[in-house]
């Protein structure tokens, strides 16, 4: 049997392709390693708790999106208002960090030097270099503190990964253009009166596996436990072998990490190898629950003084996800920052999380609830000469038009990227 499109890999940017090419009368197979939908994105629940052990939100800022929920009518939570509310643990204490570009002359996140630092900001040099580092990037703008005390917590919040490595250009392309169009963030910032990216916050009653259990029952033509091995052309066909037999394709779309990504490719474009050289750091997400302290806001990222990266505040965000009388949280560990933690056991893993969140909260009672999740590979790291990638990429392109590379090692991994890229594919292949 010959199928229009095969996508190799069932997470979200797979199980979107998949749904828009069949909304298209496409027909398409999609093939998945494990034995469930999602990849990523892993909800876990039982009678109490919604917790998310991978990605906890989708920043809601494309129409992609807002597409996708009407189209599978799908329960939308919206986080309350108070994320907007958000912390740097600095020295001990949770501090919060400026919403408009003017309050950060008054937060006490980073001293005078570091404001004066800041004024001079309207003035800045221009870059030497195409490709800086995103720390270099921040010493060039605002300087020392600033690195310390608000970018590096969130570099190890969104990539897990150290801004000394990340390119901006490739791990923040906002800012870079930004820098292009303006010069001077501030600049850009004022005119935008705001430094938080626009969108809202969401997730879904259920969790986010909801949106993945209404993409799975849409698409007609899928198996799980069914691994891709390597590609080969047969004709103007695609062969997809597999440890369940082989497939047959005219387009193929793989959605599978880098290293997957270059294994599959091996024989048919052996340059894709190259892919292996995108690094994936250690993540450990720790769920926890407590009697009600009250928590309010997003959460927190850590600047200094613990062993762990950050904890968002799930029963802040949304009101279903623990018992009434409960407070929960998610806590983040390792990454490139903190790898050491990782190298430890879960049960270490587990008693870290819980001593650092009752440093941060010193009165919260016994745990009512907790569970490690280990990811051996998190997030691709868009590290300082990325472009290679992508001119791989740009060879495959030319070589084999039928041939497309999606996974989130290109063009962003943040979840609404990955809608946006599977939706543009579906109503493209
Ligand atoms: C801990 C963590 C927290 C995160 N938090 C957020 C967040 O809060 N917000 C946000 O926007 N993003 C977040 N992200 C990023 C986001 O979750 C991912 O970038 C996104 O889910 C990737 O989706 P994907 O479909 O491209 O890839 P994946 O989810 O990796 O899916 C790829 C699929 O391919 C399958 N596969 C692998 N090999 C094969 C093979 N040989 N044959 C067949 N199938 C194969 C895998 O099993 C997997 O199901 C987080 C990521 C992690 C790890």
């Amino acid at each position: 049997m010959t199928y229009d499109v095969i996508v190799v890999g069932g997470g979200i940017t797979g199980l979107v392709t998949s749904f828009y090419l069949t909304l298209r009368g496409r027909r398409v197979l999609l093939l998945e390693k494990n034995s469930r939908w999602g990849g990523n994105i892993k909800t876990y629940s039982d009678n109490s708790y919604i917790f998310e052990e991978g990605p906890q939100t989708i920043l809601a800022n494309t129409s992609a999106i807002w597409d996708l929920i009407r189209r599978l009518n799908a329960p939308v939570c919206k986080a309350d208002p108070s994320s907007r509310l958000r912390f740097i643990y600095k020295r001990g204490r949770l501090i919060p960090i400026p919403l408009k570009p003017w309050e950060f002359f008054t937060s006490p996140l980073v001293g005078f030097k570091a404001k004066v630092k800041l004024l001079k900001e309207f003035f800045v040099k221009p870059p030497q270099k195409e490709d800086e580092s995103v720390a270099e990037f921040t010493l060039r703008h605002f300087g020392e503190e600033f690195l310390k005390y608000f970018v590096q917590p969130f570099v190890s919040g969104i990539y897990a990964g150290e801004a000394r490595k990340l390119s901006v250009r490739y791990a923040f392309p906002k800012l870079y253009e930004m820098e292009r169009r303006y010069g001077s963030l501030l600049k850009a910032f004022l005119k935008e009166k705001r430094v938080a990216p626009k969108g809202e916050l969401i997730s879904f009653a259920g969790g986010l596996s909801t949106l993945v259990k209404l993409l799975a029952e849409r698409i007609k033509e899928k198996r799980l436990q069914t691994e891709v091995l390597s590609l080969e052309k047969s004709g103007n066909l695609y062969r997809v072998r597999t440890n369940a037999g082989n497939f047959y394709g005219r387009k193929v779309v793989l959605t599978t990490p880098a290293y997957v990504t270059a294994k599959i490719l091996e024989k048919i474009f052996p340059p894709a190898k190259g892919f292996e050289n995108i690094t994936y750091p250690r993540v450990a997400v720790v769920l926890l629950s407590f009697p009600k302290v009250g928590l309010r806001g997003f959460g927190f990222l850590t600047a200094e003084g613990l062993r762990i990266l950050g904890a968002i505040f799930v029963s802040s965000l949304f009101s279903d996800r623990c018992p009434p009388a409960e407070d929960c949280v998610s806590v983040f560990l390792c990454g490139e920052t903190q790898r050491e933690v990782c190298q430890r056991g879960k049960e270490e893993i587990l008693k870290i999380a819980k001593e650092e969140i009752k440093k941060v909260f010193p009165r919260i009672g016994e745990f009512k609830f907790e569970k490690v999740t280990l990811w051996e590979k998190s997030i691709p790291q868009y590290t300082l000469g990325y472009e290679k990638f992508y001119k791989i990429e740009e060879e495959l392109r030319k070589k084999e038009p039928n041939l497309v590379i999606a996974g989130n090692f290109l063009g962003g991994s943040s979840l609404a990227k990955c809608i946006e890229k599977g939706k543009k594919l579906g109503e493209t292949l």
